[in-house]
């Protein structure tokens, strides 16, 4: 099975002129850093897992360093993820004081214990997992830091999340975010929420979703856009109707990225913008502003 894999960096308006290169080659980090993992028969899950804890790092993206502050100007992230050959899942909502949530995320999956970790449990299940603690400092950009002081709440991209497939036919799905600008704290969204910002099932197809939070959980939008994969529908035409269903029951913005078990994809978003690097065995193309900007 030739692998695929595909990586996003969030949809929303259109990214300022002065930080495109940037976003992109962090797009194009993040896609090499999963990549790698597939091209050595890793699995699906530890790609989306790599080519996610990549955005987290990057400063330009709306989670972990770099993400969006809430009300009070602090950081809460929410992530999740999803196996698709397992259907083991692991998320985590409202989490201070951490910079890769997906790794925590990742934790609760592997604990097992149970499948969602909000706030301050969640910080405790962090540390007594080994994973590092990070301030509010250490979080908070100065970028970020001014937009919240000119309180900017226009939905600047940089949710960012990943699907993969693997050369044995799993199928994952990981989603990363900071939320959005001004949120009330213990809000949490969508990227946290299996089945609205993220969904896998190897038989059938892998989602992550960006936008608005509040509208894609109602429309559970990452396990519609998969079930209308069902029967080996073309994953173009799966995004495309479940964006319009989200359109048509809540009037949301959104993006999603959609890869069905043959490496076939779904690319869509009615926001101004979604960066996008994928590949799907026959080369590697990198969308950032909604244009495709290059093809490998
Ligand atoms: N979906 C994210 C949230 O509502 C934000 C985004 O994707 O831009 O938390």
């Amino acid at each position: 099975m030739t692998p695929a894999l595909i990586v996003h960096g969030g949809a929303g308006v259109a990214t300022p002129p002065a930080l495109q290169a940037e976003r992109r080659s962090g797009l194009e980090a993040a896609f090499a850093a999963g990549w790698s993992i597939l091209g050595q028969g890793g699995t699906a899950l530890d790609a989306v897992v790599q080519a996610t804890v990549t955005l987290e790092d990057h400063p330009l993206f709306n989670a972990g360093l770099g993400s969006c502050l809430t009300e009070d100007g602090t950081v809460e992230v929410d992530a999740s993820l999803m196996d698709g050959s397992t259907f083991q899942t692991g998320a985590v909502g409202a989490v201070r004081n951490i910079k890769n949530a997906i790794q925590l995320a990742r934790a609760v999956m592997t604990d097992g214990r149970h499948v969602f970790l909000v706030g301050e449990g969640a910080e405790r299940f962090a540390r007594e997992h080994g994973l590092p603690p990070a301030t509010m400092d250490e979080l908070i950009t100065a970028r970020q830091h001014q937009r919240w002081q000119a309180q900017q709440t226009a939905g600047e991209p940089g949710t960012v999340g990943a699907v993969a497939l693997d050369s044995a036919g799993g199928l994952a799905a990981a989603t990363s975010t900071g939320g959005v600008m001004g949120k009330r704290s213990g809000r949490v969204g969508d990227s946290a929420v299996i089945g609205a910002g993220t969904y896998a099932d190897s038989a059938i197809g892998a989602c992550s979703v960006t936008g608005d939070g509040e509208d894609i959980i109602r429309a559970t939008l990452a396990r519609t856009a998969v079930e209308l994969l069902r029967g080996g529908k073309d994953p173009a035409q799966a995004a495309r109707a479940a964006l319009a269903r989200l359109t048509r029951q809540t009037r949301g913005e959104a993006g999603l990225i959609l890869l069905d078990p043959f490496g076939r994809s779904g690319v869509v978003y009615n926001t101004e913008s979604m960066g996008v690097a994928l590949r799907l065995g026959s080369g590697q193309a990198l969308r950032a502003e909604g244009r495709l900007v290059a093809r490998v």
